[in-house]
């Protein structure tokens, strides 16, 4: 891989802050975006914009074209059978939104059960719950060992003739933990339950297969992998798609509309109530074609190696130091705390070295909870980070703290 290559891509990297340049790590948040993907937004704005879907002329008829190709381009991403299985959402909150809404809401009823994990975003807890106000079912919680792996004897053993549903995130925000979704989904599916997967920190860093791994459904975000924001995308079977109530009513969703009987479109769009963001859906093809020219497999032992190499030295460099989350395989997230100093102390200082880091409870205060603290210091890699900058936010570190003690 040529890192100083790849960073040409990214106009953004050639920023300095405070006279420094920058170095940006907080990637979990949100990846910078590589210049082919900004060019494909201003494309779409400067020749191709008009709204998809609806119009005889040439370039309605282009901008349709550019979101159904990226339809088509997702699928083969993640290996779904059809693109029919893919609707496009705003982000991965739309898409757990949307499964917790028209799944849920058909599945699950008073008395029911729904597994969820002590290491989940808000993203995959509060839709739930918001469900839950309304039908009245039982949440149960996957605890997790200290490394921060999955507890996983206790989820085999929280399976009963109430359970209706799993969701998960494939890799933990915070804690870097893969969990293990394909055993995972095996073990629900043997008990008849189907499994929702919570992919946004998994798809930038690692090859994902939804066949393989025989998800349900598969939510992810476009803008946490190179691509632009507002787009995010959930993968369905579509034997559960297609007996899944709309989520949103509108136009674009329908086949007919009268007042007194309103039919559906076919799949996806009947989850596609009103004009989508077609240009960033457009730009999101580009962010798959700068992945898949890097290779997957070569961003994932690339940022393992930063991974190792600045674990390794703020393990050994930094007194007090504490790592949440050490599972073996876990993806390149450090959420540290030194000694008894505040996590936004050490993410004001390192801003002022330049150093981007994410402080606070990472929409995961459950999570929090069960570690007995209010939130970390959160360094995550991408692509285009190096070897210079893991050491410059080691130095960072030391330095900050040396102040701070
Ligand atoms: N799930 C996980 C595991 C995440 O890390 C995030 C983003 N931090 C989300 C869900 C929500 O993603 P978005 O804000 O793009 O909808």
């Amino acid at each position: 891989m040529d890192i100083s290559r790849i960073r040409e891509e990214f106009p953004i990297l050639g920023r300095r802050l405070y006279g420094r340049p920058l170095v940006y790590l907080d990637n979990t948040a949100t990846s910078e975006t590589p210049r082919e993907v900004v060019d494909a937004v201003v494309n779409g704005y400067t020749v191709t914009k008009a709204n998809v879907h609806r119009g005889v002329h040439t370039l309605s008829q282009e901008a349709t074209l550019l979101q159904e190709e990226a339809r088509r381009r997702v699928a083969a991403f993640i290996n779904a059978s059809s693109h029919e299985e893919v609707v496009f959402t705003r982000g991965t909150t739309e898409a757990l939104n949307l499964v917790a809404s028209s799944l849920g809401g058909m599945l699950l009823g008073e008395g029911d059960e729904l597994i969820l994990t002590v290491m989940e975003h808000h993203a995959n807890i509060v839709p739930w719950q918001l469900l839950q106000a309304l039908k009245g079912f039982r949440l149960r919680v996957v605890p997790m060992h200290e490394d921060g792996s999955l507890d996983l004897d206790a989820y085999r053993s929280m399976f009963n003739d109430r359970t209706r549903l799993v969701s998960c995130c494939h890799a933990s925000n915070v804690l870097g933990t893969v969990n293990p979704v394909k055993e995972m989904i095996a073990e629900a599916h043997a008990h008849g339950v189907p499994f929702v997967v919570d992919g946004a920190q998994a798809v930038p860093h690692m090859k994902v297969d939804v066949i393989d791994l025989d998800a349900d459904f598969y939510a992810f975000s476009a803008h946490k992998m190179y691509g632009p924001t507002g787009v995010g995308v959930l993968y369905g079977k579509r034997e559960w798609l297609e007996k899944m109530p709309p989520y949103q009513g509108g136009g674009e969703m329908i086949e007919s509309v009268s007042f007194d009987k309103t039919t559906f479109a076919e799949l996806p769009f009947k989850f596609e109530a009103g004009t989508p963001d077609f240009i960033g859906i457009s730009a999101l093809s580009k962010a798959i074609d700068f992945i898949e020219r890097i290779g997957i497999d070569n961003i994932a032992a690339h940022e393992h190696e930063l991974l190792r190499h600045t674990t390794e030295r703020l393990l050994r460099e930094v007194p007090g130091i504490r790592i949440f989350g050490q599972a073996p395989g876990k993806c390149a997230i450090i959420s540290f705390l030194v000694g008894n100093e505040h996590h936004y102390d050490m993410g004001m200082l390192l801003d002022k070295l330049g150093i981007a880091v994410r402080t606070g409870h990472h929409c995961a205060q459950p999570l929090m909870r069960s570690l007995g603290i209010e939130g970390t210091v959160r360094a995550s890699f991408a692509a285009y980070n190096t070897i210079e900058e893991a050491d410059a936010f080691v130095e960072g570190v030391k330095r900050v703290s040396a102040m701070l003690e």
